[in-house]
Formats: structure tokens, C-alpha cells, sequence
């Protein structure tokens, strides 16, 4: 964080560098303050210009210029892999290499230049566009989706040739760094887990969707739906993201700036005093005790869970495994990282949930995205349309099972012979470790998760076949409203609060109850302040978060009596009236 900008070293205001201010949603609380750093597109990027017959020489070797540094990048990529890289980084290099080094690419656009003289940023991208075009007509999957690897090192050519120009000064510092981006994919927002940027602001995205998700767990500020960040921000410029409040202030003036650091301050010292929680047991004040566990994406997400005082793992989602690699992970690599976080959470719950691709996660060279993704092909429908790659994930996370306490969690089950179906491969699987003799966890449990109004509304079966429920609110609320998750356009309707949605929740939990069998939330509802009384008011007792987001929701239990909560809560489910049911909810929340 830019905490350390000296208010007296900024203008107030500069001449061509108004300060201006942006609203979007707000997905990860606290402060930033640091310099834009612009992600793009390389199609959203590129000008288009004439040039004079006397230039085309020069634009041609600052081209060639380009396609050397590239060269010289991607060799430094190579020789500066750390070990444990895994295999596939250097395939992809080495593709990207082929690439860079096909003549379609290293020479056509020169030609191109000569011929149209038009610049070279230009010629290059019309030569990407008729090379995509040609992949999109390839019958095979995997060699179609080779075009996203033309994308990126066309992407990679094109940033050489800004950077051979008039580029802005880049930030030297990732922790004085906040990308502003189009948008971001899951994928792509998982990479940036291995470094430590201040903030993030997206043009598109939805609160709940797993771009925002991850940047959640990344326990940076960050905004999503922005609109037109990208677009009205230039490199370099100094940002305030204030996470909270979805607010992004441009080239703020001194005293803002001041403003937002005393803020930023006293949110960390919040923070740290929230730290200290971690070893309180989380127990309401009549004495009622709370589950409270923590959402991961990757095994070393472990560290942050353990630091949180977390109970378990409520969710781990286990198909970001699987992203930006052109191979999936065998049995042995997936066994090892399910392993890893059951030892790490030394007995501890760890809840697995099989593969949830489709949507907005796919893997490369797999999936068609299908017309309507998330009414597609997505979750266990695709696990079951896809029974070697089901096995294996199972085999493997049975073979962990040994390690630690493991719980098997299945996505988006609405179906009655959905339920048979998986339980039927839980059983090949564990059958064929049987004729292999290796060991697993007997008792292992398996859990389905209520992410359906369908499966809500027909939760018998459930409670009769599976050991536990998990409540995926951030779907269930998507699929109750037909709201998709990751438009922004339509985010404004995207309502945990509407009553449809807090029937279908305390109508699960009270079921669940009822039938004795345990109920968790592991949406982005869990982890949510506002609505921690009131769901458990609803009768719930397990919620599982994002390790940041747990010791204020601790503290929130802390501060609840569930008698007082129960009556309130009721009262909100009886009401349709919006405003009457903030009302009540301010109130319960006092
Ligand atoms: C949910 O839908 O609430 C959930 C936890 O799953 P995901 O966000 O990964 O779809
Ligand atoms: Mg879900």
C-alpha cells in the first residue's frame, strides 16, 4: 500500500490530470492506495494509423525489435522457473516459443506493413485475427484451442512495442501496484495469487462471481463492475480502491489522500485487533456453539485458513486444479495436493467439492461453452457426463482420506438419479482401490450442495442419501432469480434479501435440522456481516467463508443472543415488503 505517498509530494490538482471519481461493487473490503497498472486485451488495445512510405523500414525493425525481446522474455521465463514449476509451465513456454518463431507471426506482419503502410501494432493484430480465424475452423479441440496461446504472445509482441515507445513509468513495486482491467478470468485471477498487488478494479463481473470470489480470497481491496475503468484510467495514475464502499477515486487530491490513509490505518488496526480472536471458540452468548470454517481454491490457501482460527474446511474448490494448464492433473498429482491440505489441517474437517467446471471455468481444450453456460453442461452434470476424469478426481480424493478427515462435497445436484449416479461412482471407485488394496477412509462422508431452487424444493431425497448439506447461496441465489452471477449489467437485481431466496435458505436449514443431518452456507452470504444474525436466526450453525472474512463474523456470533435473533429473523421471512424487511434487518443487526 501507498500508505508511505507523502500528501505534500502530490499537486493538488495538475493540469490534464483531473481527479475524478468511479462507482462499482465493492468485493473485498479495506483501503488501497497505489498506481494503476492497465491488464488489457490486445484487440480492445490497438490503434490504427498510416504511415509514410519513408517510416515502413523503421516500423518494421521496431516490429522485429518486439519479436527479439519476446524472445529474450520468454528465455528468461524458462531459465527463471523455480523448481517446483509444474511440468506443463514449460510446454507452454515452449509453445509460446513456436509460436513467436512461425514465420506467420515473425514475418507476416512486416509484410503487411510494406504492403498497407499501416503501423505495426495494426498489421500485427490483423495478422492474429486471420490466424484465430483459421483455428476456429480446426475440427480438433485441443489444437483449436491453441488460439488463445496466439492471443497471448501476440499480446506479449504488442506490449514490447508500447514498451519500446512512450510508455508510462511502471510502478516498480507490486505492493504499490493496483490492475484495472476489462475483466479478469477466474483463471487469470488465480494466477495473481502468486503475487502481492495493493488492489484490483474490473470493468465487468459481478459481486459473486469467482473472479470476485478470488479476488476475495486474495484479502486485497478490490472492485468489480466498474464499467469503464479500463478505459478512462492511464497507466500510472494514482488510485484510491476502497473496497468497502466500491469507491475508486483517480489522481486524488492531498487532502483525500490524507483522508484515505488515516482510514486505511485504523482499518488495520481493526484488523489486527480482530487477529486476536483466533483461538476463541466462536459461541453465541447464550452459549451455543458456531462452526466456522474457511473457503479455499488452492492447497497453499492452507496457511491462511490455520492463521484464521478456522474449525475446517468448508469448501475447497477443487477444479482451480485444473485451470491454465493444457493437461489435467492425474490421479497421483491431484492425490498429493488433496493430501497436503488434509495433513495441513491435522484432523481437522476438510471438505472436497468434486469438480464444479463449466460456467465461467473451463479447461483448456474440453469444454464447449455451450449456448447458456451456466444452464450448461456445468458441475456434476459434467463430472457425470465425463466418468474416467470422475474417477480419478475420487480415486484421488479417497486416496487422501488416510491423511486427515475428509468430507466429499457434490455441486449443483438437482436430481434424484443425479444423487444415485454419484453415489454409484463413489462406489466404483472406492470398489476398484479395493482390487488395487490401497487404503481410504471407509466412513468418509458425502454431501450434496442445495445451489438449485429444484434441489431445495425436493430436499427429501437428499436428507435420505447424503450425510450433509452445503447451502451454495451464490448459485442458489443466480438460478432462484435468473440473475447470471458475472453480469453486471443485471447485478443490481441480484438480491440475497429477497424472499424467495430466504425461503428457500431457511427452508433447507430448518430441514436439515429437522432430519438431523449437519447444514453449512459456503456461499459468499457466510461471510457476509449483514446477514450473519439473521441466518442464524434461521437455525444455522456451520458457516464457511474466506479466511479473512472469519474472525468479524467470529465476532459477530460472539455478540448474538440466538433467542433474541430467532424472532426477529421470522419476522423477516414473513415479510415481502423490501423496505420493511431492511427495516427489521437494521434492527436485528443493532
Ligand atoms: C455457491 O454457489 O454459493 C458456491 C459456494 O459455489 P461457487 O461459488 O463455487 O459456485
Ligand atoms: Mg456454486
Amino acid at each position: 500500500m501507498l500508505n508511505q505517498v507523502d500528501p505534500a509530494d502530490v499537486p493538488n490538482l495538475v493540469e490534464g490530470e483531473a481527479s475524478f471519481t468511479l462507482h462499482g461493487a465493492g468485493v473485498s473490503g479495506g483501503i488501497a492506495i497505489g498506481h494503476a497498472h492497465l491488464v488489457s486485451s490486445a484487440r480492445l488495445e490497438v490503434a490504427h494509423y498510416d504511415i509514410s512510405e519513408t517510416d515502413v523500414d523503421s516500423e518494421i525493425q521496431r516490429f522485429e525489435a518486439a519479436v527479439t525481446r519476446v524472445r529474450w522474455e520468454l528465455d528468461e521465463l524458462q531459465t527463471s522457473m523455480p523448481s517446483n514449476a509444474p511440468a506443463e509451465m514449460g510446454t507452454f513456454i515452449d509453445v509460446h516459443r513456436m509460436i513467436l518463431e512461425d514465420a506467420s507471426l515473425s514475418k507476416v506482419p512486416a509484410d503487411l506493413i510494406r504492403a498497407r503502410r499501416c503501423n505495426a501494432e495494426w498489421a500485427l493484430v490483423q495478422q492474429m485475427d486471420s490466424l484465430v480465424a483459421q483455428f476456429n475452423e480446426i475440427e480438433d479441440a485441443y489444437l483449436r484451442e491453441r488460439q488463445a496461446d496466439v492471443t497471448q504472445v501476440v499480446e506479449r509482441i504488442l506490449k514490447a512495442m508500447l514498451g519500446t515507445g512512450h510508455a508510462p513509468s511502471i510502478p516498480s513495486h507490486e505492493e504499490d501496484v493496483i490492475v484495472v482491467a476489462h475483466d479478469i478470468s477466474p483463471a487469470d485471477m488465480i494466477l495473481f495469487k502468486q503475487h502481492r498487488f495493493a488492489g484490483f478494479v474490473t470493468d465487468l463481473g459481478g459481486v459473486t462471481s469467482h473472479t470476485a470470489i478470488v479476488a476475495r480470497s486474495l484479502n486485497i481491496p478490490a472492485i468489480v463492475g466498474m464499467h469503464h475503468a479500463r478505459s478512462l484510467i492511464r497507466e500510472g495514475e494514482l488510485l484510491i480502491v476502497d473496497g468497502r464502499d466500491g469507491v475508486l477515486i483517480v489522481n486524488p487530491d492531498k487532502q483525500v489522500l490524507a483522508e484515505y490513509q488515516l482510514r486505511g490505518r485504523q482499518l488495520e488496526i481493526e484488523r489486527q485487533k480482530l487477529k486476536r480472536l483466533r483461538t476463541t471458540l466462536a459461541q453465541t452468548i447464550d452459549g451455543v456453539q458456531i462452526d466456522l470454517e474457511a473457503n479455499i481454491e488452492l492447497p497453499q490457501d492452507v496457511d491462511d485458513v490455520i492463521e484464521s482460527g478456522a474449525t475446517g474446511i468448508g469448501l475447497f474448490r477443487s477444479e482451480f486444479l485444473f485451470l491454465n494448464r493444457s493437461e489435467l492433473p492425474g490421479e497421483d498429482e491431484q492425490f498429493e495436493a488433496y493430501r497436503q491440505v488434509a495433513q495441513a489441517m491435522k484432523g481437522r474437517p476438510v471438505t472436497i467439492r468434486t469438480l464444479d467446471l463449466g460456467a465461467d471455468k473451463s479447461i483448456a481444450g474440453e469444454l464447449k461453452a455451450g449456448p447458456n453456460p451456466a444452464l450448461g453442461l456445468r458441475a456434476i452434470r459434467y463430472c457425470l457426463a465425463e466418468p474416467q476424469m470422475f474417477q480419478t478426481q475420487l480415486r484421488a480424493i479417497l486416496r487422501a482420506s488416510r491423511y486427515g478427515k475428509l468430507r466429499l462435497l457434490v455441486p449443483m445436484l438437482a436430481h434424484s438419479q443425479e444423487i444415485d449416479q454419484t453415489l454409484a461412482a463413489i462406489a466404483q471407485a472406492k470398489a476398484s482401490l479395493d482390487a488395487d488394496g490401497i487404503e481410504y477412509d471407509r466412513s468418509i462422508t458425502v454431501g450434496g450442495m442445495v445451489e438449485v431452487p429444484a434441489a431445495a424444493l425436493s430436499l427429501g431425497v437428499f436428507v435420505r442419501r447424503l450425510d450433509f448439506l452445503s447451502i451454495g447461496t451464490n448459485d442458489l441465489i443466480q438460478y432462484t432469480l435468473a440473475i447470471d452471477r458475472t453480469d453486471d449489467t443485471v447485478s443490481h437485481l441480484y438480491d440475497q434479501m429477497h424472499p424467495a431466496v430466504l425461503h428457500l435458505i431457511s427452508h433447507t436449514i430448518r430441514t436439515a435440522n429437522r432430519a438431523k443431518i449437519p447444514v453449512a452456507i459456503c456461499g459468499e452470504m457466510a461471510g457476509d456481516l449483514a446477514v450473519t444474525r439473521l441466518l442464524l436466526g434461521f437455525g444455522l450453525r456451520q458457516f464457511s467463508m474466506h479466511p479473512a472474512q472469519l474472525p468479524a463474523i467470529k465476532q459477530q456470533v460472539l455478540r448474538t443472543s440466538l433467542p433474541e435473533v430467532k424472532a426477529i429473523a421470522a419476522r423477516i421471512l414473513r415479510t415481502s415488503d423490501p423496505h420493511r424487511s431492511r427495516q427489521l434487518l437494521d434492527k436485528l443487526n443493532a
